[in-house]
C-alpha cells in the first residue's frame, strides 16, 4: 500500500475528475502582500520570509514564461500534461479586480492549464474576487481557493502576527460556500505556544465549517524572519520528525474521507531552511506518516464521524478551547 491508499490526496482526485494527472503549477504574479504594507499590518508573519520582498523592485517572469517552464519540468518529472496555474507568491487577490482579471485570464489562456489556485488570505476575499473566481469555474476550470488560516486560535494568530482573526475566516468560508467554490485551508503544524490539541481543534473547527480541501505544513524556521530570532534565542523549539508525523497521522484519521489533503507536508530549501532540518526531506516526512498509518492499520476517515465535532468548537468558544488545550498539555 502507498500513502495514496490511505490518504485522499489531490493527485488521486484529479486523476479521477480529469481522467489523467494533473499538476500544479506555482506562479509568482507580483502581488505584494497587506501584512507587509500596513493596510492590515507591518512586519509580515513571523515565520514568513520576506527576504526577497519588494513591491516595487521584485520582477518575477511573466507568467507565460513561468508556465512554459514550470510544465517542462513536470512533465519531464512526472510525464503530466495538464496543470493548474497555483498561484502562490504572497498574497494573490491582494489588487484591483480588473487587474487580478489580467494576471488569471493570462494563466488560462496557456495550453493545457485547466485551472486556478489561488493562495490568499482570509481578510482578501472580497465579493468581487470570489464572483471572479466562481465565473472561471461555471465556464468549465477546476477552480481552488486556498486560504491560509494556520490556526483557529486568535491567540496564536496575534501570535504569529498573522493580522486577521478566526472570525475573518469563517466569513470568507461562509462566502465561498455560497458561491459553491472549492476551498483548500492551510493549518500549520508546531506554532507557538501550541499543542497537538490545538491544531486538532483547528481541523474540528475547518472540518465543520465546511472545506473540500486541506494542506498541513511544518512550522519551519526559515532565514530573514522574526521566528528566526525566536529560535537563535532558544523562545521556539521545533517539532521534531516523530512529533510531526504522529501529529499529521492524528490528523489524518480524523478527516472524513472524502476531504482532500493538497498537502501533509511542506519544504523549504536548504540555502533559507535553519530548522527543523527534516523539513527538507519531503519523501521521508511522507514515507514517514505512511508507516505510522500502516503499523496502526488507519487511513483517512479512521476516527471521524457523528460526534467529532464538539459543541464548543461548532459555538466557537476558543478561549476555552485554549485553556482546555493547555491544561491538557501540561
Ligand atoms: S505568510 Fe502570507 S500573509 Fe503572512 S506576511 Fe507572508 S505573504 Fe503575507
Amino acid at each position: 500500500m502507498t500513502l495514496a491508499d490511505r490518504v485522499n490526496t489531490f493527485g488521486q482526485v484529479m486523476v479521477a475528475r480529469h481522467g489523467e494527472r494533473v499538476h500544479k503549477i506555482a506562479i509568482d504574479a507580483g502581488f505584494s502582500c497587506p501584512n507587509r504594507d500596513g493596510t492590515k499590518g507591518r512586519g509580515g508573519c513571523t515565520f514568513c520570509n520576506n527576504i526577497s520582498f519588494s513591491p516595487n523592485g521584485r520582477k518575477p517572469p511573466s507568467i507565460a514564461n513561468q508556465i512554459t517552464a514550470g510544465k517542462r519540468v513536470i512533465h519531464k518529472r512526472t510525464r503530466a500534461r495538464k496543470f493548474i496555474a497555483y498561484f502562490q507568491a504572497y498574497t494573490n487577490t491582494y489588487a484591483d479586480i480588473g487587474h487580478l482579471r489580467v494576471q488569471y485570464d493570462q494563466a488560462l489562456a496557456e495550453a493545457d492549464v485547466i485551472g486556478l489556485s489561488v493562495g490568499t488570505r482570509p481578510d482578501c476575499v472580497p465579493p468581487a474576487v470570489l464572483d471572479l473566481l466562481a465565473e472561471y469555474r461555471d465556464r468549465g476550470f477546476e477552480i481552488w481557493l486556498e486560504l491560509g488560516l494556520q490556526s483557529i486560535f486568535d491567540t496564536t494568530l496575534e501570535r504569529v502576527n498573522r493580522g486577521h482573526s478566526l472570525v475573518e475566516y469563517e466569513q470568507a468560508v461562509r462566502a465561498a460556500r455560497a458561491r459553491h467554490l472549492n476551498i483548500c485551508t492551510h493549518l500549520i503544524v508546531g506554532l507557538p505556544g501550541e499543542t497537538e490539541c490545538h491544531v486538532i481543534r483547528s481541523l474540528d473547527h475547518v472540518l465543520a465549517l465546511g472545506v473540500q480541501g486541506l494542506k498541513l505544513h511544518p512550522l519551519h524556521v526559515v532565514k530573514g524572519t522574526r521566528l528566526a530570532n525566536d529560535w537563535r534565542q532558544g523562545e521556539y523549539r521545533p517539532l521534531s520528525y516523530e512529533q510531526y508525523i504522529h501529529t499529521v497521522a492524528d490528523l489524518i484519521e480524523r478527516t472524513p474521507p472524502g476531504i482532500i489533503y493538497h498537502r501533509i507536508t511542506g519544504t523549504a530549501s536548504r540555502e533559507i531552511l535553519l530548522a527543523p532540518d527534516w523539513c527538507a526531506c519531503k519523501w521521508k516526512v511522507l514515507n514517514g506518516i505512511e508507516s505510522v498509518l500502516r503499523h496502526r492499520h488507519t487511513r483517512q476517515g479512521s476516527h471521524c464521524g457523528p460526534g467529532l465535532f464538539p459543541s464548543t468548537v461548532l459555538a466557537g468558544s476558543h478561549t476555552d478551547d485554549h485553556r482546555q488545550c493547555i491544561v491538557s498539555s501540561l
